[in-house]
């Protein structure tokens, strides 16, 4: 479970998170939806470690990752994370792409792997070089190698947008799918609600740095806290 309380943060005094506060549990999926410059990937890589807050404490099942005095590196928060950019290694195989961040013995991290590429469906793959495949395939290696060492907690930066329309909604469909039956908690971040209509069991609405509504998403469709949220939805049918 991913518990973010009350979190700032600011880049030379201009404040670009505000007093963001959201929960996620296991096997759910929340997206962080709102206009470009709002503050959606910041908040991201704030949860992740690669940021630090100015205020406020980010949990993962109960214990603190971030608050005003501990601070975890990204490595040690069993936080997984997919941004747009999902760049494999390319000096590396498949099967080396998928078990980088393994530890423990040889045999338990190849079963790991051989398990990861049976559920994305590159069975088989394990031995090719990340430049013989495909863009989606491509895609599918850096998932098995995200959920890989068992996250609790996967952070997803418009992971899907560089796919082209044909691919993308199988794929995004299959990985949210995975995610879920490996009970991750998911924060999902898209500009667009038609996708979080679809994926989200939660939407947390953003402006300007603040989540300005929260809640499922049918209840966010009928009832926009305000104007520019229902004009935000306008589009959607
Ligand atoms: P988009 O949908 O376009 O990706 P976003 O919601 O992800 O937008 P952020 O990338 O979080 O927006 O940026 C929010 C604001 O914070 C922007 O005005 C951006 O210029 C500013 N910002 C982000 N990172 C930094 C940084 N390291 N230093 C200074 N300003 C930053
Ligand atoms: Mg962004």
């Amino acid at each position: 479970r991913l518990q973010v309380d009350h979190v700032s943060c600011d880049f030379d005094g201009r404040v670009v998170v505000r007093d963001v506060s959201l929960q996620v549990a296991p096997g759910e999926i929340m997206c962080l939806l709102g206009p470009s410059g709002c503050g959606k990937s910041t908040t991201l890589r704030v949860i992740a470690g690669v940021e630090r807050q100015n205020a406020g404490r980010i949990l993962v099942d109960g214990q603190v990752m971030s608050d005003d005095r501990d601070h975890r590196p990204p490595e040690a928060r069993g936080i997984g994370l997919m941004f747009q950019d999902f760049a494999l290694f390319p000096h590396l195989s498949v099967a080396q792409n998928v078990s980088f961040g393994l530890t423990g013995p040889k045999t338990e991290k190849s079963a790991r792997v051989t398990e990861l590429l049976e559920r994305v469906d590159l069975a088989g793959y394990g031995q090719k070089s990340p430049h013989m495949l495909s863009g989606g395939e491509q895609q599918r290696v850096a998932l098995a190698r995200a959920l890989a060492p068992r996250p609790k907690v996967m952070l997803m930066d418009e992971p899907f947008s560089g796919l082209d329309n044909r691919l993308r909604d199988g794929i995004r469909d299959e990985t949210l799918q995975l995610l879920k039956e490996e009970g991750t908690a998911v924060l999902l971040v898209t500009h667009e609600p038609e996708e979080a209509m679809r994926m989200a069991d939660q939407i947390a609405l953003m402006r300007d740095g603040q989540i300005v509504q929260q809640g499922a998403p049918y209840n966010i469709y009928n009832a926009p806290c305000d104007q520019a949220a229902a004009a935000f939805f306008s589009d959607v049918n």
